[in-house]
């Protein structure tokens, strides 16, 4: 209990103030003989002296048949967070004699985040090395390594590693060939960076709807918005799940059209035993600290093609010849990753098996204890030939309102997220596309649950979670 968080009746409003301007809380307690009398904020304190009371007034005189919140020392958790409200943040706690014994505050902090990195494996390790080496630009073993290694991992033939995955997207556009005059399709429900780099490229993107069942970009709408201008497709495997690769490879063949996976969420996710970023032209992955693996930043293309990795580099390099020193054959950009990134990544990579044993187990965790709500339709895994990794756990949310229930997992310091928002409903983007009724829809109902947290915890999350759906309307 700290002092600055109390005063006495006799105290003057000048006294109270001091206690607030020292406890940074906002709040005062009033005592009197020890007993708790009164809650006083630093709100109800500048009313009072702009209602006619001096600095001197005894703070008496404000707290008389004003009522307060305050909570019982053995009250539940969750019942003193039902007190908290918009403007009560801090609440005192009695005893039987109504002495004041402590204080409960609620935290907007988040205790359990939906997805934290894990850096404990040579993370560190590789990382000081790059340092002491001093190579922490973006040349460097880290950097050739990662490439390699990552690529090898796709089962592609060349990485290019990159500042992070919107420039990896945008420089596989460019590398591509991809201008104004330009259409690109691109799925409605997605991370606004995959229509962000087709604009900047000037090209125009065309939203397209989702297949209901994988939530992926659904090829019968690729084929029904393809034009004479149609360049491209970036299918996006959206949450882990592998989009539908063999019927849009097929499309993308009988057209002539380049392919552009997003893999920023699904790094490991495989179609046939194939891994996703083997499939089209350039594929491009997002190492940022959200992502199945990351380096902070960070991001990468990948393609078998060894014209295509020519371009990447020189592209990514400034434009400038690879043999010519200074000489520039294109307006490039700098979007390199630097060596100190690459060390974490290489690190990160190591792992990356048991991170996604990881989230799987966290996704099987979830299913298991919430399996008896039917209102809960979890992402699909058995999608035939698709094997889907776990980047956040999701789930559609049928008959019941998903944000109460996002609502009620903050109360309870758990952080829960909707799905993206279909691109074709913002302001900015809407022109681009029509309405996509499976976006919608999933958009509304869909949601994603801390991930890769250590399984007590994920237990911790699963009893709320079957407490807050058992007292839903
Ligand atoms: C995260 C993400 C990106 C962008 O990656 P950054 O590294 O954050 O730039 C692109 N597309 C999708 C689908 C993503 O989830």
């Amino acid at each position: 209990m700290i002092n600055t968080l109390i005063c006495t009746a006799s105290s003057t409003i000048r006294e109270a103030m001091v206690c607030i301007n020292e406890n940074l809380l906002g709040t005062v307690f009033v005592l009197k003989d020890k007993k708790l009398v009164g809650v006083l904020t630093d709100g109800d304190l500048r009313r009072a002296l702009l209602g006619g009371k001096s600095l001197e007034t005894k703070v008496d005189d404000i707290i008389k048949n004003k009522t307060f919140t305050y909570g019982h020392y053995s009250e539940p958790h969750e019942a003193l967070l039902g007190k908290i409200t918009d403007k009560i943040k801090i609440i005192p706690l009695v005893n039987d004699q109504f002495e004041l014994v402590d204080y409960f505050q609620f935290k907007q902090g988040i205790h359990f985040p939906v997805t934290s990195p894990s850096l404990s494996g040579n993370e560190l390790k590789y990382l000081t090395d790059a340092f002491l080496s001093n190579w922490i630009s973006s040349t460097g073993q880290y950097i050739i390594r990662f490439e390699k290694e990552f690529a090898q991992y796709c089962g592609v033939n060349y990485g290019v590693a990159t500042s992070n995955g919107t420039t990896a997207l945008h420089l596989a556009l460019v590398a591509l060939g991809i201008g104004p005059g330009d259409e690109v399709i691109i799925p409605d429900l997605t991370f606004a960076a995959t229509i962000n780099a087709v604009l900047y490229t000037g090209a125009i993107p065309v939203i397209v709807d989702v297949e209901e069942a994988s939530w992926c970009i659904c090829p019968q709408s690729i084929e029904k918005h393809l034009t004479p201008k149609t360049k491209a497709i970036i299918p996006v495997h959206l949450y882990g799940q592998p989009a539908e690769m063999d019927a849009i490879m097929k499309i993308a063949k009988k057209h002539n059209l380049f392919v552009v996976e997003d893999c920023a969420e699904a790094h490991g996710a495989e179609i046939n035993g194939k891994k996703v970023g083997s499939f089209g032209h350039i594929n491009c992955f997002s190492f940022f600290g959200n992502k199945i693996i990351t380096t902070g930043e960070g991001g990468m293309c990948v393609t078998s093609d060894e014209g295509l990795n020519h371009k990447l580099r020189v592209f990514r390099d400034h434009g400038m010849n690879k043999e010519r020193r200074y000489w520039h054959d294109y307006v490039g950009f700098n979007y390199r990753m630097t060596n100190l990134q690459a060390a974490i990544g290489c690190a990160q990579l190591e792992r990356i098996a048991e991170m996604l044993d990881k989230r799987k187990t966290c996704e099987q965790m979830y299913k298991v204890g919430l399996n008896h709500f039917k209102s809960i339709e979890f992402q699909k895994c058995d999608i035939p030939g698709r094997l889907k990794v776990t980047w956040l756990v999701s789930f559609l949310l049928k008959g019941v309102s998903r944000d109460t229930v996002i609502a009620n997992l903050k109360k309870n310091a758990i952080d829960a997220r909707p799905f993206f928002f279909p691109l074709t409903k913002m302001e900015i983007y809407k022109q681009y596309g029509k309405a996509c009724p499976n976006s919608e829809k999933l958009s509304q109902i869909g949601m994603n649950l801390p991930t890769y947290i250590n399984h007590t915890e994920t237990e911790k999350v699963i009893k709320v979670l079957n407490k807050i759906m058992q007292e839903l309307p």
